[in-house]
């Protein structure tokens, strides 16, 4: 036996817990890598899925948010996506998705996260089809021809780069690309997880005059005001009404509502209540909604009476990961966001999935083999 193994976890049915499999790993082939992880991250898309919210194939390895060592490098593959020269060994994160790079997204609206045909890394692979290995919730993972990889400074530890992983580079879609947060705005987040909480720290290193986080539990919001990201914040679980809401988060602004507001909550009923707490003439970023919980009533006359902007955001580009990044450092020595994570061994991927879900831990971390943090 020749071929590379790996432990994997594997989601076989909807509802049901993962189960750990040995995955035969194919060799590399030209263009592609074969990487030990390191760390990888759990998101809320990931319990989501698991709820079977989202219409993907099974058996599939979750893991879209991971960091790894580099075990094999396929020939051809002597560069990353920034032109740094990469070696058997280096740190390096990619992102989650391969576009086509052949369709009218790719290639005329430059839209590479609209993709219809894009390979999304523990989403859309199943375990059966090759290479197998192609998600991170893995001793090692198999990455495919085209994928947007970067080596990582060696300032950084791992645990630093996957603290906000995939909701890092989601905000950096949403809120940098597509909001355009000015210097001065008042913004609003909705939503105190990993999104909500990479939202308010690029508002605030957008120059956001003041960010108020709405949200809960108290501990996530207390570690918000604690690293920094918001000014102000809210208990959803304290202030039941939703008017009320509206008029601390009006007492917060200085008696206005807010220039930007960013839903990150994944909750439908939320988007009713972020198109009120919008200024008039303000934006709003629908950001949270990855899956799909159903319909829900709001009033479009408040849009069209309020000229308000809304905006979608579907998921990220290779551009918005090397983007992200680049602000890592930043975002590393102002926030520390290393603070959110808690670990887990892949055996414990349950554990970790349930403890997401509960809302008892902000960001779980797998850490497959021996830590090195
Ligand atoms: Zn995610
Ligand atoms: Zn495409």
């Amino acid at each position: 036996v020749n071929s590379v193994q790996a432990t994997a976890a594997v989601l076989r049915e909807f509802g049901q817990p993962v189960d750990l499999t040995v995955v035969d790993i194919p060799e590399v082939e030209p263009g592609t890598a074969l990487v030990d992880i390191v760390v990888a991250g759990l998101c809320g898309t990931d319990v989501h899925l698991q709820d079977g919210r989202l219409q993907i194939p099974l058996p599939v390895i979750p893991g879209h948010e991971a960091v790894g060592r580099i075990a094999a490098l396929g020939e051809g593959l002597e560069l990353d996506a920034t032109g740094a020269p990469l070696a058997v060994g280096d740190l390096v994160g990619w992102a989650s998705s391969i576009p086509c790079g052949r369709c009218r997204a790719c290639v005329q609206h430059l839209q590479h996260s609209l993709c219809p045909t894009r390979t999304v890394y523990g989403i859309n692979q199943t375990i059966d089809a090759w290479p197998h290995a192609s998600g991170g919730w893995a001793e090692r993972i198999y990455l495919q021809r085209g994928t947007t990889i970067v080596k990582l400074n060696d300032s950084m530890s791992p645990l630093d780069v996957i603290a906000l992983g995939c909701a890092g580079p989601t905000a950096v879609h949403g809120v940098v690309g597509l909001l355009e947060i000015r210097v001065g705005e008042s913004v609003v987040v909705q939503g105190s997880g990993p999104v909500g909480l990479a939202s308010a720290m690029l508002a605030k290193l957008a120059g956001a005059r003041v960010v108020v986080i709405v949200g809960a539990p108290s501990s996530r919001l207390d570690a918000a005001l604690a690293m920094g990201t918001a000014d102000h914040v809210i208990d959803i679980e304290v202030e039941l009404d939703t008017r009320a809401r509206q008029r601390l988060v009006r007492n917060m602004l200085g008696d206005e509502d807010a220039d930007v507001v960013v839903e990150a909550t994944g909750v439908p009923v939320a988007v009713v209540e972020g198109i009120d707490l919008c200024r008039a003439g303000g934006r709003y970023l629908v950001l949270g909604q990855y899956t799909d919980h159903g319909p829900i009533p709001i009033n479009p006359h408040f849009i069209t009476r309020k000229q308000l902007t809304v905006l979608g955001s579907w998921a990220f580009t290779g551009a918005d990961y090397l983007a992200y990044v680049d602000l890592l450092p930043t975002l590393i020595e102002r926030f520390n966001p290393a603070q959110l994570v808690t670990t887990f061994a892949l055996e414990d991927a349950n554990v970790a999935l349930d403890k997401m879900r509960a809302g008892l831990v902000v960001k779980p971390v797998i850490v497959p083999g021996p830590s090195e943090r």
